[in-house]
């Protein structure tokens, strides 16, 4: 028994690692060789044996239609819709075969897993939704990953029991919560950490039963704070309303905003990205022919991408600075000034602001029309 730490090169990276005396005592007790990759190569084989959120575009095994799959077209894996696999015309044990002693088993088990068509998104119970995988029960879902039992819901991983719920991983019995983490019995808590049974939190960490909160930490059972200062109901309502309209601004114009990486995407005239951000941007093109004309066309994405590009910055007198000058009136008008109702409530000190985007929306309405 090796009673010392001793130094080896991982035989894929070819680093150095160390492997300790419990280690190898641990290996004897189970009665393995010490390992040739580093802990971080091993972790890596690990991860590759699942695949959570990735989606390939691969042929169907059985139709030769395409079908979106876990299993890359690399992997030699075949396969098959859940529908398929389900069905009665898949047996697996058709594809039974006998087992070589004098060869090696993981050899015979990979060359196996080659053979049998596989459950390609490996899915159960779902209603329209299509582009998740690693789920069950999902229902007017897109892009969930392992994920069970929740409606209305996207972008997100691990969400259970869950209604509404946008960006989010590791959220159970949860409604209407945004780009939060590990949340469990919540209602409208948006940047929110960590937290159980509570509603309306911004911006939370570790928060219990607690509502109308934001910025706050550990609190428990805790009402209108602000950064853990306690405010009377009112006070609150007012502080929130300035707090929150000034991210909003920050966040839409900010450098890391959705607007300015909308921006980047047009002056970059990179590819591929417009469906990601912009689709709403588009959206409101929308009475611009040329422009439904191409949405409308058989082009593909990329194309279609392309050519609303060279449209957009080539039409009369479009360049780069006024085309971010029209994105940002059309985000603004969308997302910041927000209805007429909304406008009666608003603070005095955003009354200015929401004139000028009156005078913005009025000068889109004009490109519009003259484009
Ligand atoms: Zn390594």
């Amino acid at each position: 028994m090796n009673q010392e730490s001793e130094n080896r090169i991982c035989q894929n990276c070819k680093k150095n690692f160390t492997i300790e005396p419990d280690d190898f005592r641990f290996y004897e007790k189970i009665k393995v060789p010490p390992p040739t990759f580093c802990p971080l190569c091993r972790a890596e084989r690990r991860a590759v044996f699942r695949n959570e959120r990735v989606l390939f575009k691969v042929e169907n095994a059985f139709t030769g239609k395409d079908i979106f799959s876990l299993y890359p077209k690399e992997g030699e894996n075949k396969s098959i819709t859940e529908k398929e696999w389900f069905g009665d015309n898949f047996d697996a044990t058709e594809y039974a075969c006998d087992y070589d002693f004098s060869r090696s088993f993981f050899e015979q088990f990979f060359e196996f897993k080659k053979k049998v068509p596989v459950f390609s998104l490996r899915v159960e119970f779902m209603v329209d939704s299509p582009y998740s995988a690693n789920a069950t029960a999902l229902k007017n879902s897109y892009l969930c990953f392992n994920s069970n039992n929740s409606e209305n819901c996207m972008y997100s991983n691990a969400i259970d029991f869950s209604k509404d719920c946008l960006d989010d991983s590791h959220v159970s019995h949860s409604e209407r919560c945004y780009e939060s983490f590990w949340l469990q019995n919540c209602y409208q808590c948006y940047f929110t950490i960590m937290s159980v049974e509570s509603r309306n939190l911004w911006f939370c960490r570790d928060c219990l039963g607690c509502n109308d909160c934001l910025g706050c930490i550990n609190l428990r059972k805790s009402s209108y704070c602000i950064f853990n200062k306690q405010y009377t109901k009112e006070e609150y309502r007012k502080e929130i309303e300035k707090i929150l309209f000034d991210m909003m601004i920050q966040f839409e114009t900010g450098k890391k905003g959705t607007l300015y990486s909308v921006i980047e995407v047009f002056r970059n005239q990179s590819t591929n990205k417009i469906y990601e951000h912009p689709q709403k941007v588009i959206e409101n093109f929308e009475n611009n022919s040329q422009i439904v004309n191409i949405l409308n066309s058989a082009m593909n994405n990329v194309d279609k991408e392309n050519t609303i590009k060279k449209l957009l910055l080539s039409s009369s007198g479009i360049n780069v600075a006024s085309l971010k000058k029209i994105l940002h009136d059309i985000q603004w008008h969308r997302d910041i000034v927000g209805n007429a109702t909304s406008h009666h409530s608003m603070n005095d000190l955003y009354k200015k602001e929401f004139k000028q985007a009156i005078k913005d929306i009025k000068k889109l309405k004009l490109f519009i029309e003259n484009t």
